[in-house]
């Protein structure tokens, strides 16, 4: 038998994916590479703001009007969040598959191929009501080559007022540091060279643990993962900036294969909407967070987001925002507009900000950042650093894209690496940052024998 995953949404919903396909290849399913060849597909959703929702509803209704008879699971967090809702509203999907417990993708089915009665749901929905992040052995990757996702927790006990994910992914659940080790180490021992760690807030890990301390324990994951051998990058991705572990500046300093690069989302500049967003910091107390990360690490590379339109925000809040992201001077700025998500507190707050404006705000947020960009990559330039090779450019030869620590994959610039020798998909090499071209930096491979 063979299934068709069509993935959606952000990393964590692609290690999901990747779980899935794990258990399923387990159960000796095999993955089709055209949805044409399969007997099931399945569509990990994203169910976080407006505009993702609406993409993955479409993309149950474009399969099930090019494939009638191939059966449709809708998984991921719009399955999760509108389980009740699109059982009437969407019958194109054959089961609503959550995403609590992963392991239960074989029980769904098992449901819509054999008939077989639902026991945790109803109908054509199946939502484990337990949070089980179980998986432990070779889980495909979709990611870039050389490079993973491990998410070391799931859920988020934050509560930002304009979030919906407390509400799909549930509290924190942390998972135990052996258990990330290991994930860790079985990915090294098959050649991956760039562990990205991931969760809602890693900054909080093992803070669901500790009753009261809120104590982060990535600090000691980070030590746990520098006794391992080899050569290869961990990058740190998505620390909430209002409890950022400061112990773990040392390990990085330490050890280089921590990379320098943190991914804060500071959301705002101005005090007053920080406050109604649910976050307890300011933008003073974030510009000292900075100062500090530079200090410890001068070559730290941080990238961050912001959300303009939130409900009450006037010119004053915005230009206050403007004015934090000067002064912060960050690589790298994603900025989104605020989509009213029912079941958060921000839902049924005034004044709604109309759309157009807040479109218009994040434009000139996203003209500002690239002279910024421009100007901290050039640091770069000159430098000897190791660089992760992921594909030689189509129809040229000595040219490659890879990327440097200075990049997260999928949403930071790319290394364009000049070599004369062939260079491996995946592996890390020694390059000389020549000359920055746009967001991109240009390489010229040194030593690809590291
Ligand atoms: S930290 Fe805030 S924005 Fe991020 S997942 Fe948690 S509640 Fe949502």
């Amino acid at each position: 038998m063979r299934y068709y995953l069509d993935p959606f949404g952000c990393v964590k919903n692609q290690v999901d994916a990747e779980t899935m396909m794990a258990f399923l290849n387990g159960a000796h399913w095999a993955a089709a590479e055209d949805p044409a060849e399969a007997d099931l597909i399945i569509i990990n959703s994203c169910g976080f703001i407006e505009s993702a929702k609406q993409e993955s509803i479409n993309a149950v209704l474009a399969y099930r009007k090019t494939y009638p008879d191939t059966k449709i699971v809708l998984a991921g967090c719009l399955a999760q969040r509108y389980a009740q809702e699109l059982s009437k509203a969407l019958p194109e999907a054959d089961l609503l598959f959550g995403n609590q417990d992963l392991s239960k993708i074989l029980e769904a089915v098992s449901i819509i191929l054999e008939d077989s009665p639902v026991k945790e749901g109803s109908g054509n929905i199946l939502i484990p009501k337990t949070a089980a992040y179980s998986f432990s052995g070779k889980r495909p990757l979709l990611s870039l080559p050389g490079s993973a996702y491990i998410k070391i927790s799931e859920g988020c006990n934050n509560r930002c007022t304009f979030c919906a994910i407390p509400r799909i992914r549930g509290p924190l659940v942390s998972r135990p540091v052996p258990q990330a080790l290991e994930e860790c180490r079985e990915l090294l021992d098959r050649g991956i060279r760039e562990l990205c760690l991931i969760g809602q807030d890693i900054g909080s890990y093992w803070t669901d643990r500790i009753a009261g301390s809120g104590e982060s324990r990535l600090p000691e994951l980070l030590e746990a993962l520098s006794k391992l051998e080899g050569r290869f990058w961990v990058r740190l991705l998505y620390i909430h900036p209002d409890h950022f572990p400061l112990p773990i500046l040392d390990i990085i300093r330490r050890d280089s294969r921590f990379v320098p690069y943190f991914d804060l989302p500071f959301q705002h500049g101005s005090h007053r909407i920080l406050k109604a967003m649910n976050r307890r910091g300011t933008a003073e107390s974030y510009l000292a967070l900075i100062d500090r990360i530079r200090t410890m690490l001068p070559d730290a590379v941080l990238r961050s987001t912001f959300l303009t339109g939130f409900p009450g925000e006037t010119e004053e809040d915005f230009q206050a925002l403007l004015d934090f992201q000067n002064k912060a001077r960050l690589d790298w700025v994603g900025c989104f507009t605020y989509s009213r998500e029912e079941d958060t507190p921000a839902y049924s707050m005034k004044p709604r900000i109309p759309k157009i404006l807040a479109a218009k705000r994040k434009r000139i947020i996203e003209e500002q950042q690239v002279p910024i960009t421009e100007k901290q990559m050039n640091r770069f330039i000159g430098r000897i650093l190791d660089v992760l090779v992921e594909e030689q450019a189509a129809g040229e030869n000595g040219l490659y894209l890879g990327r440097l620590f200075c990049h997260a994959p999928e949403v930071d610039g790319s290394a364009v690496i000049r070599s004369a020798v062939p260079l491996e998909p995946g592996t890390l090499i020694r390059g000389n940052v020549c000359a920055r071209a746009g967001f991109d930096l240009e390489v010229a491979a040194i030593d690809s024998s590291v």
